[in-house]
C-alpha cells in the first residue's frame, strides 16, 4: 500500500465520469440564477482592489483571496466561534456539488456576502454566503480529452478576484474572467501550448490589476512559466519561465542563460519542467511575487541530465518582481531533484523574531520532509530541520543551503529498487497549512509516505503518460544485500510546528495520509476535514480536539471563515480527491460533494449517506491471456492507467471500476474506447496514437486476470 500512497502515475483510463452533468441544487439552494439588479460596474459584487487585497487584516469577514491574506497565512482574526463555544457550532447551510464527483480542493473565498468556490473540471459557483442559495454557476466545458495531460486529478483549487471579475485557469490552459453579478465569460486567453503537457489546476493571484497564473505538466512534456495578464483586458504583461529552452534558441533573459549552465543534454526536448502548479504569495512592501516550482522532467536525473548538474529552477522557491516578473532571487531547495519533491507546497509570510532579530520570513514546509525558513528578501536560509522521518538526506548543509544526501537517495547509482522517506506523495502536498500569528505556530497537513525507486531503463519518452524515467511496474525494495525491505505503513498528521525553534509542539494523528489543509482562527482554534470524513476542531494552543462532525466524504480542501450581518461562518468543500485515492481506490468511500458551513447555533442537517452504488456481482470474462500478456498489460496499465483507475484495477467510487466494464469482454467495443477515444468526452482519452492494438489487449487480459482473480473477494 504503501507504492500507492507514494507514487505519481501517468493517465488514464477515465471512463465515463458519470454525473458531471445536470446541476441539482442543493438543500438551500435552488437553480434560480438571482444576479442583483442593482449592480453597476463599480459597486457590484467582487469590487475588490489593490488597497483592499493589501489591507485585508481590516476586513476580519471577508476572504478575499485563497490564502485570505498576500502572506497566504490562512488565519482568520474572528472569533465569535471559539474554544470556549464552539461545542454549539452546528450546521448553517450545505450546498451540494452534483456536476462532478472526482473531490474539491478549492478553498472558497467570500466577499461582501457573496461566496466564489471553483469545482472539479474548473467550473465556478457563486453562492450566497448567508444561506448557500446559488446566485450563478459557469462551465468552461473543458474538453474531456485534456485528462490525458493530468497526472494527479483534474481538481481546481481556487478562484481570484478583482474590480468585479471572478478569474479561474481552466484544465485546457485558458485563463477566464467572468463578471461577478452573473458568471458570464467576459474574456479568455489561452495560456500554453496544447501541443505540449500542460493542464492548470492552481488558483491565480490578483496583484495590482495582474492576474498571475501558471501550469501544471512536470511529469508530462511542459517547460514551466508563470504569466502575468492584465486582469481588464486578459492581455499578457509579462511571462518568466523557470528552466531554460534550447540555447540554440537564444535565452529570454540573462536568468535563463545563467540557469542554462546548470543543465546538460537536450532537456528542452520534454520541457524540463519546473511547473509552478500550486499558490502564490506577495509581500506589497518589497513588491515581490513569491512561488515554488515541480520536479523536472523527468523524474530519473539520469536521464534527464547525463552529468547529474542541479537544473536550476527545478523544485525550487523563487522570488519575482510583482511589476516586470524579473528575477530578484531563487533558492533551490533539491539541488537537481530526482525524487519527485516539488516546492509547489503553499508558502506562508510572516515577520518573526529569531536569535533576537526581527526577521521577515517565508515559511515552507516541503515534500522533502524539511522545514524551511528562508529570509524573504534575500532568498537566504535561516534555518532547515526535518518535520517528518526522512531517508533521503541526513539534513542540510547550512554553509552551502544544500542537502546532505544518504547513499541511499542516489537509487541509479544503487541500481537496486531503494525504498525512501517520504515518498511522491510528499510529508507535505498541495493540501494548505496555515499560520497563526496568535499562537506564533505553522499547523502543517503532514503525513507518513514512502515510495520504491528504481531507475527505468529503458525509458521511451510517452506523449499520453507520465515521463518519469522511473520503473512503474510494482517493484519490491532490497536492502544492500538484497533482501526485501518493508515499506513501513503510510499515515498522517495535524502538526503544529515552531518555526523559531524548529520543533513540534504538538501533533494530532490521522489513520490515513490526504487530509485537509487548514484553517488557524483568533478563536484558538485549528480547523481540518480528514480523510476518513469528518471536519474536526482543534485547540490551536494545546491540539485538544473539541469538536467533529461527519463530513460523509474525505476532505481535502482547506476551510475558511468569514462574516455575514455578525455571525461567523465556517465553510469548508468536502468530496475527497486528487491522485491518491484514485490510487488506493479500495479505500475510498462515496464521494459526496459539497460545500458546508458551520455556524453557532447552526439547525441544516444533511440528508442521510447515499449508499454505495451496487454494480451487482463481478462477473468478469473468462480470461484471455498468458503469463506474458498479462505481465506486458500490468506495465502497461501501470503506466497509462492507474493514476485513474487505481494501482490495482480494484475499487472505482471516484472513476469507474474496470473490472466490471462491458468492453472486457466486447473487443471491438475495448478498442473503441481505449484507442479510438467513444468515451472522451467523459474523460476517457483515446490513446490509439502511442498504444497498439496488441498493447491495449494485453492491458485488457491483465483486468481480466485481477477481475478473475478478485471476483470471490
Ligand atoms: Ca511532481
Amino acid at each position: 500500500m504503501s507504492r500507492a500512497y507514494g507514487i505519481i502515475l501517468p493517465a488514464v483510463l477515465v471512463l465515463a465520469l458519470a454525473g458531471c452533468s445536470g446541476e441539482k441544487g442543493g438543500q438551500q439552494s435552488s437553480d434560480q440564477s438571482s444576479a442583483p439588479a442593482d449592480q453597476t460596474a463599480t459597486s457590484g459584487p467582487a469590487m475588490v482592489d489593490a488597497a483592499r487585497l493589501t489591507n485585508a487584516d481590516a476586513e476580519p469577514g471577508n476572504w478575499m483571496s485563497t490564502g485570505r491574506t498576500y502572506s497566504g497565512q490562512r488565519f482568520s482574526p474572528l472569533k465569535q466561534i471559539n474554544a470556549d463555544n464552539v461545542g454549539k457550532l452546528g450546521l448553517a447551510w450545505h450546498y451540494d456539488i452534483t456536476d462532478g464527483k472526482h473531490g474539491q480542493e478549492a478553498t472558497p473565498i467570500v466577499v461582501d456576502g457573496v461566496m466564489y468556490v471553483s469545482t472539479d473540471l474548473s467550473r465556478v459557483k457563486a453562492l450566497d454566503a448567508k444561506t448557500g442559495k446559488k446566485l450563478w454557476s459557469f462551465d468552461p466545458e473543458v474538453d474531456g480529452a485534456w485528462l490525458l495531460h493530468v497526472c494527479c486529478g483534474f481538481i481546481n483549487r481556487g478562484v481570484a478576484v478583482w474590480e468585479g471579475k471572478v478569474y479561474v485557469g481552466t484544465l485546457d490552459g485558458r485563463l477566464i474572467a467572468l463578471d461577478a453579478r452573473n458568471g458570464k465569460q467576459i474574456w479568455s486567453v489561452q495560456t500554453f501550448d496544447k501541443s505540449r503537457g500542460y493542464a492548470i489546476t492552481g488558483a491565480p493571484l490578483v496583484v495590482k490589476g495582474k492576474v498571475i497564473i501558471g501550469n501544471a505538466g512536470g511529469e508530462y512534456d511542459a517547460r514551466g512559466y508563470v504569466t502575468a495578464y492584465d486582469a481588464e483586458t486578459g492581455n499578457q504583461i509579462w511571462r518568466f519561465y523557470t528552466v531554460p529552452g534550447n540555447p540554440a534558441d537564444g535565452f529570454e533573459n540573462k536568468t535563463m542563460e545563467m540557469a542554462a549552465k546548470t543543465w546538460t543534454g537536450e532537456w528542452w526536448k520534454q520541457g524540463g519542467g519546473a511547473t509552478v502548479w500550486n499558490e502564490f504569495s506577495y509581500d506589497p512592501e518589497l513588491n515581490l511575487i513569491y512561488f515554488g516550482t515541480s520536479n523536472g522532467v523527468v523524474w530519473a536525473r539520469a536521464v534527464r541530465d547525463p552529468e547529474g548538474n542541479d537544473n536550476l529552477f527545478v523544485s525550487s522557491v523563487l522570488a519575482l518582481d510583482a511589476d516586470t516578473g524579473e528575477y530578484k532571487w531563487h533558492y533551490q531547495e533539491v539541488p537537481g531533484d530526482q525524487w519527485d519533491y516539488d516546492s509547489c507546497q503553499n508558502m506562508i509570510l510572516a515577520d518573526l523574531t529569531i536569535d533576537g532579530q526581527p526577521r521577515k520570513v517565508l515559511l515552507h514546509a516541503q515534500k522533502n520532509g524539511f522545514f524551511f525558513v528562508l529570509d524573504r528578501v534575500t532568498g537566504k536560509p535561516i534555518s532547515i530541520k526535518p518535520f517528518e522521518k526522512v531517508t533521503w538526506a541526513k539534513g542540510y548543509d547550512m554553509t552551502t543551503g544544500r542537502p546532505i544526501l544518504t547513499e541511499a537517495a542516489l537509487y541509479g547509482k544503487r541500481g537496486k529498487p531503494t525504498l525512501l522517506q517520504p515518498g511522491p506523495a510528499g510529508a507535505h502536498n498541495w493540501q494548505l497549512m496555515s499560520f497563526s500569528p496568535e499562537t506564533g505556530l505553522v499547523y502543517i497537513p503532514a503525513q507518513q509516505t514512502s515510495f520504491t525507486y528504481s531507475s527505468d531503463k529503458g525509458f521511451v519518452p510517452k506523449k499520453l503518460a507520465s515521463n518519469l524515467g522511473i520503473d512503474q511496474s510494482p517493484v519490491t525494495p532490497v536492502d544492500d544485500d538484497g533482501k526485501p525491505v518493508t515499506a513501513p505503513e503510510a499515515g498522517g498528521s495535524l502538526l503544529a510546528w515552531n518555526p523559531v525553534t524548529q520543533k513540534a509542539v504538538w501533533n494530532a494523528k490521522h489513520s490515513l495520509s490526504n487530509n485537509g489543509g487548514i484553517l488557524s482562527t483568533a478563536g484558538n482554534l485549528i480547523v481540518q476535514g480528514t480523510a476518513e470524513g469528518n471536519v474536526e476542531i482543534f485547540r490551536a494552543d494545546n491540539g485538544e480536539m473539541i469538536w467533529s462532525t461527519p463530513a460523509q466524504s474525505g476532505v481535502v480542501a482547506a476551510p475558511m471563515s468569514y462574516e455575514v450581518d455578525g455571525e461567523q461562518y465556517i465553510a469548508v468543500s468536502v468530496g475527497w480527491g486528487g491522485f491518491t485515492p484514485i490510487l488506493m481506490h479500495s479505500g475510498v468511500p462515496v464521494n459526496v460533494n459539497r460545500v458546508l458551513v458551520f455556524k453557532l447555533g447552526g439547525t441544516d442537517k444533511l440528508p442521510p449517506m447515499p449508499a454505495a452504488p451496487d454494480r451487482g456481482p463481478l462477473n468478469p470474462p473468462a480470461e484471455t491471456g498468458t503469463p506474458q500478456t498479462i505481465a506486458a498489460g500490468l506495465h502497461l496499465y501501470h503506466t497509462y492507467c492507474a493514476t485513474c483507475h487505481g494501482m490495482t484495477a480494484v475499487g472505482g467510487q471516484i472513476n469507474p471500476d474496470l473490472r466490471y466494464s462491458a468492453a472486457l469482454g466486447d473487443k471491438d467495443l475495448w478498442f473503441g474506447i481505449t484507442s479510438d477515444g467513444a468515451l472522451n468526452a467523459g474523460g476517457m482519452g483515446a490513446f490509439g496514437t502511442e498504444l497498439s492494438h496488441d498493447d491495449l489487449l494485453a492491458i485488457r487480459d491483465y483486468v481480466i486476470a485481477r477481475a478473475n482473480e478478485t471476483k470471490d473477494q
